[in-house]
């Protein structure tokens, strides 16, 4: 059993992906190919967003996101401790500081209420909130909420926050493509929107990238100048300090046979999903996933909280025992990450994150997997918890 099936996905596409590629390999653009364009425009439209920029990684698109407004040291960016890495890393890599805020438990995003509080707490109204150490001398610029697992955060709640204290909003949307929140699609949801094709996640490559959404030109611009050595008119031309941030057009062309069948499979994990939470429904002593009236996810993962890290603990040792993969996404929130130790961070300064960090797991999940695995798994699940 795999974790995510990625070769079962790869028998369906293979012949698209060998015409694809053969066709890469003959015009020989390598680099910014005319398959780079084609899939901007493609996931620009299916987001519903005015522009797309294809780069490096879901983590550079984060970067360039952060660039475009300029981000640097004595800057702050308000984020949720419990995501991947990178997240954070963004903020830090150009020398700004990351701000965290406590997630909502039923969710995994950032909870609103709190977002506000630490805002406040920021300006001195509110002590009692964990900020970071230097925080005296730092100046809030804007928020990156994340949609993890595939579930949109709470951008009404968020965006009005955002509006209210002139703060850019960047949707870290990683996790969440063909995923929806009230109508609209994620990666369109922020001022800009970011996210991976990271081979795992719900639309992957074969290798990394990742892409920036906005209906903003001037930010566009921006991005890609970042993304091309700060490029200004031409090519040696170098306006601005930025990276090599570019998507291979051979990856580009991959993404491009998948996205033929995107929509089919973002139905089938639906079902997949909607089978495991059936299934799950009678272990009382599990918490499945919640997905809020008018959200639709895209399950990057499927996230189960145990009642006690000792019940997780037997309940994954069983599966391995079985043969049958897991994850735990993720077992340190960010604050008790070593790398973010210079912040200052305390142990209890996140309680719903640590908490969820000691109980939470994740069970295969992908468009290919079967009702008979489920089973299998579930029924392990159920004789240990
Ligand atoms: C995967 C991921 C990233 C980083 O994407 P890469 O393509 O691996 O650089 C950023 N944020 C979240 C929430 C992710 O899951």
């Amino acid at each position: 059993m795999q974790f995510v099936d990625l070769a079962a996905q790869q028998k369906r596409i293979k012949e698209n992906i060998d015409t694809r590629i053969a066709k890469v390999l003959k015009h020989g653009k390598y680099i910014l190919g005319p398959e780079n364009k084609e899939v901007e425009e493609k996931l620009a439209a299916y987001v519903g967003s005015k522009y797309a920029l294809a780069c490096s990684s879901g983590t550079d698109a984060l970067v360039l996101a952060l660039m475009a407004y300029g981000i640097g040291p004595g800057d702050a960016i308000l984020t949720t401790p419990f995501t991947f890495i990178a997240t954070a890393e963004a903020a830090s890599l150009l020398g700004a500081t990351p701000v965290f805020v406590d997630i909502d438990s039923k969710t995994f995003n950032v909870d609103p209420i709190k977002l506000g509080e630490t805002i406040a707490a920021f300006k001195g109204h509110n002590k009692g909130v964990a900020l970071p150490a230097n925080h005296a001398s730092l100046t809030l610029k804007g928020i990156i909420a994340v949609d993890l697992f595939g579930l949109c955060a709470d951008y009404n709640s968020i965006s009005k926050i955002a509006e209210r204290e002139n703060f850019f909003l960047i949707e870290d949307a990683a996790q969440s493509m063909g995923g929806e929140y009230k109508g609209k699609k994620a990666c369109s949801l922020g001022d800009i929107s970011c996210t991976s094709f990271f081979p795992a996640k719900p639309l992957g490559c074969y290798g990394d990238g990742g892409m920036c959404f906005t209906d903003d030109k001037d930010k566009l611009d921006l991005m890609f100048s970042a993304s091309t050595h700060g490029t200004g008119k031409s090519q040696y031309d170098n306006v601005i300090i930025g990276m090599n941030g570019r998507f291979d057009t051979i990856q580009a062309a991959i993404l491009l046979a998948k996205l033929d069948i995107f929509e089919e499979e973002i139905e089938l994990r639906q079902k997949v999903a909607t089978m495991y939470s059936r299934l799950l429904a009678g272990i009382r002593s599990l918490t499945i996933p919640y997905v809020p009236e008018g959200y639709k996810s895209a399950w990057a993962q499927y996230s189960i909280l145990a009642e006690s890290n000792e019940q997780r603990s037997k309940i994954l040792g069983a599966l391995q025992e079985k043969g049958i993969p897991s994850a735990v996404y993720y077992p340190k929130p960010l604050n008790r990450q070593v790398a973010f130790g210079p912040l200052g961070y305390k142990l209890g300064d996140f309680p719903v994150s640590e908490d969820c960090s000691d109980r939470i797991f994740s069970l295969p999940m992908h468009p290919y997997l079967t009702e008979s695995e489920q089973r299998i798994i579930v029924d392990v699940i159920r004789i240990n918890s």
